[in-house]
């Protein structure tokens, strides 16, 4: 049978598509119907083999080319991305269910970012010089060599980019693996990299569920790792990174809080509220799903989210005016639902939304609790789908504190109209990515990453080069040298 989104092969290995059918297959589904798009078949050890021989390869005659060269690759697949983008969009929406008026915008576009930024700096990549009277020292910035990326299913196309772009400008080979829920964007990716001139073996993907992610990241070739997964897989990741003292990059999940002080524009504080919740079906790292609305302002502001959220679209991803999409996968709903139980068990009012709709797919409607305390299961644990929690607090060290009390610390966001509040209580969050009065902004001009045990290192801007970069010493003595003996 042939799927309409097939891939030609399940892996792209040394510049071409790639198959080895004897690996597990992975059914690619669509979660808009529940019905299978395309199939893969997870790489077996030749696989694996195949493509760590091809980086290794790649990576020699990658970062033997000028910085600006490399650069003029990522900036031309860069352009190809964005002139194809309607089609890499309806691909993002086949593999994740997004609804295609946030795939249009949001998902090829911002890969093409991350290729035009890393690609722009890549010429600009220098070690510096350093005068030591008449002796002097010079540092190389050089690749770490070869990279292993492994992808979460929210975000293929753009986990595929942020990972992959910093680490070809800095010279380094990369063997991708996407989540086996979204295996399709990567490949795309890969195609369009090969396209834009990118040497063969240089960004390498393979299919695969968490063994073949493992076998990667054990492998003793490798000198990185970076995955963007939940803090469970986080910790197994980085344990076997540690055992190969590898550089790693952990970009894991979150509970993070959104403060809303009773100064806020209300319309924008319950604007960011739904960004912070509902976009992408609630399956965003740094959702700010624990919303602290202060007490005079607290049944309004529920009143005027309940009513918004009844204007949300909730239908035919393809359709450009549908504004909310299906949740990823039967398991993830499943997930989703189990939480709208606690809550409800736990003694939190649910407002609203939280129920599976009666149609093929993966659909919840979003859910709003109120009345949500801080020891709820729903106010401490990352759900990731659209279920918003509202906490009520009373006066801002207060809500500093309850904010703060949590093992996660991706990002946080506060809105208030007092712009010296506004920065006190961002210095004070134990958060990566703060916003004020805004929610959920990511440019590839600003570091993105957590604190705690959201993350380690950081994504986009100039701070991804020194997790993608090594430094190299050079002590250079221009007089003589004088030993003891
Ligand atoms: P997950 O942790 O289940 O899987 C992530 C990836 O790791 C998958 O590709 C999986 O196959 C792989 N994997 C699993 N076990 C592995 C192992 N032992 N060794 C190597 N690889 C292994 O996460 P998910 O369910 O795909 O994604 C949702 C999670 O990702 C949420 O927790 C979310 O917060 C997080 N996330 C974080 C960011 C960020 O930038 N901080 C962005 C998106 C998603």
């Amino acid at each position: 049978m042939t799927y309409p989104t097939q891939p030609k092969a399940s892996h792209y290995i040394d510049g071409a598509y790639v198959d080895d059918t004897s690996g597990d297959v992975i059914d690619v589904i669509y979660p808009a119907t529940g019905e299978v798009i395309a199939k893969v078949h997870a790489a077996t050890p030749a696989i694996v083999e195949q493509a760590m021989v091809a980086a290794q390869k790649g990576q020699k005659i990658w970062a033997a080319m000028t910085g600006t060269e490399r650069g003029r690759v990522l900036r031309r697949a860069a352009d190809i991305m964005r002139e194809r983008n309607h089609d890499l969009s309806v691909l993002e929406t086949w593999d994740t269910g997004k609804p295609y008026q946030e795939t249009s915008v949001a998902d090829a576009t911002s890969g093409a970012d991350a290729l035009e930024y890393f690609g722009g700096l890549a010429g600009s990549l220098t070690g510096e010089h350093i005068q030591l009277g008449e002796n002097w020292v010079y540092t190389r910035r050089e690749p770490l060599g070869l990279c292993v990326g492994i992808g979460a299913w929210n975000y293929p196309t753009q986990i595929a980019c942020w990972k992959g772009a910093p680490a070809l400008a800095c010279g380094n080979a990369m063997i991708f693996k996407p989540s086996e829920t979204t295996p399709l964007c990567a490949l795309k990716v890969a195609e369009i990299l090969t396209e834009a001139g990118l040497p063969n073996g240089v960004y390498n993907v393979v299919q695969g569920m968490g063994a073949v992610g493992a076998s990667l990241v054990t492998d003793p070739r490798v000198d990185k790792v970076s995955l963007t997964g939940s803090v469970p897989t986080g910790r197994k990741v980085y344990a076997a990174a540690a055992a190969g003292i590898k550089h790693v990059t952990m970009e894991l999940g979150g509970k993070s809080p959104l403060v809303v002080f009773d100064d806020a524009d209300l319309e924008d504080a319950v604007g960011g509220a739904i960004l912070a919740n509902f976009y992408s079906s609630g399956q965003v790292c740094s959702n700010g799903t624990r919303v602290f609305v202060q007490k005079g302002i607290r049944a309004r502001f529920v009143a005027r989210l309940a009513e918004r959220l009844g204007d949300a679209v909730i239908g035919d991803p393809m359709d450009p005016n549908t504004s909310f999409g299906p949740m990823v996968s039967e398991r993830q709903l499943q997930i989703v639902l189990g939480y709208i139980d606690k809550g409800v068990a736990e003694g939190a009012r649910l407002v609203c939304g939280g129920e599976r709709i009666d149609k093929k797919g993966f659909w919840i409607t979003p859910a709003i609790f109120d009345g949500v305390t801080d020891d709820m299961a729903i106010a401490r644990e990352e759900i990731f789908g659209p279920v918003l929690s509202v906490l009520e607090f009373s006066d801002e060290d207060e809500v500093i504190a309850r904010a703060n009390d949590t093992e996660f610390g991706l990002a946080a966001g506060v809105f208030t109209q007092d712009l010296k509040r506004a920065h006190r209580v961002v210095a004070q969050f134990e958060a990566g990515t703060c916003f004020i009065n805004s929610y959920n902004d990511a440019p590839v001009e600003a570091p993105f990453g957590g604190m705690k045990a959201s993350g380690v290192g950081r994504e986009n801007s100039k701070a991804a080069i020194e997790h993608y970069s090594q430094l190299k010493t050079v002590f250079v003595r221009m007089g003589k040298v004088e030993a003891p003996f």
